[in-house]
């Protein structure tokens, strides 16, 4: 079985502040812990590609598209809103991240890979059709989720997302889509603020502040997996964010590193099921420089078990 670990140079110089918690560090991090544990000699290390326009559009708004390249500045930095900041190195790693999806889902789609990583970043899920938000530009696994549609024929994907931010962004982008049934996770009430729908297709988990590995998987198991396994999906995506971790900086969630192996096994069973094991994850948040490299390791080795 292959695996593919997708991942660029240029983004690690998308950089919006020695303050900000979304840093290179991060990505230098799990890179390095990768290595650490041997996972890079089993899992194929591809170049992420550029994404394209009209890959974009395909769940951007052009005058969005217009707007980040017209704003992306050659020197210091430009405050897209409250929280997300280009850096010169911005547009390439954004655009990087979000093509990095695409080739993936291409290469799992076509048989070169059966499981495939995006370590990326900037992340994607909050970012809305026509704006930015929460650290994120691209909606990196919605463009990936529309370009299996588009491309592939793919008509049910299932979507898990465990960051421990709600992924609003991706939801938003699919919430009149059928082919589309989204299980996230999320501590609540927490960033982003405000209310959701209750919809067809979408499967909201709960997590209050101080939950741990019982409350988080009685959530999945109970309310979530269930549902994804029946709506036998040909494609399983996964926005892997490792903000819940118990040392992470951001949020009051305290799993451990088991629990990411947990599920991203449920969620590979799945995969086994009904997609020919196609499931393709993409690097979220994760703001714990000593944790996030760990915690990714776990997610891989669950991930797949890889030969070159
Ligand atoms: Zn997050």
């Amino acid at each position: 079985m292959t695996c593919a670990l997708l991942t660029h140079a240029d983004c690690l110089d998308h950089r919006p502040g020695d303050r900000h918690p979304e840093s290179p560090a991060r990505l230098e991090a799990v890179l390095s812990e990768l290595d650490r544990a041997g996972l890079t000699r089993t899992w194929r290390r591809v170049e992420a590609p550029l994404v394209t326009r009209a890959q974009l559009e395909r769940v951007h708004h052009p005058a969005y598209l217009d707007e980040v390249e017209q704003v992306a500045p050659k020197t210091g930095t430009y405050r897209l809103e409250a929280d997300t900041v280009m850096s010169p190195g911005t547009l390439a790693a954004a655009s990087r991240a979000a093509g990095a999806v695409v080739h993936a889902v291409d290469l799992v789609m076509g048989g070169a890979a059966r499981s495939a990583f995006c370590a990326t970043r900037p992340p994607g899920h909050h970012a809305r059709a026509g704006e930015a938000m929460g650290f994120c530009i691209y909606g990196n696994l919605a463009v990936g989720a529309a370009h299996a549609m588009a491309e592939h024929g793919v008509t049910r994907i299932a979507i898990a997302d465990f960051d421990v931010h709600r992924g609003n962004g991706t939801e938003s982008m699919f919430r009149r889509d059928a082919r589309v049934l989204m299980a996230d996770s999320f501590q609540h009430p927490y960033y982003p603020r405000g209310e959701f729908p209750e919809r067809d297709g979408y499967i909201p988990l709960r997590l209050a502040a101080g939950d741990d590995s019982k409350a988080f998987r009685r959530l999945w198991r109970d309310a979530a997996l269930p549902a994804l396994r029946a709506f036998r999906p040909q494609l399983v995506l996964v926005s892997a964010g490792f903000d819940a971790h118990r040392d992470d900086p951001l949020a009051d969630i305290r799993l451990e590193a088991a629990d990411y192996r947990w599920l991203t096994h449920e969620l590979r069973d799945i995969a086994e099921d009904s997609a020919q094991g196609r499931i393709v994850s993409v690097l979220e948040g994760g703001y714990g420089l000593a944790n996030i490299g760990p915690a990714v390791a776990a997610h891989l080795m669950a991930l797949g078990d890889c030969t070159h």
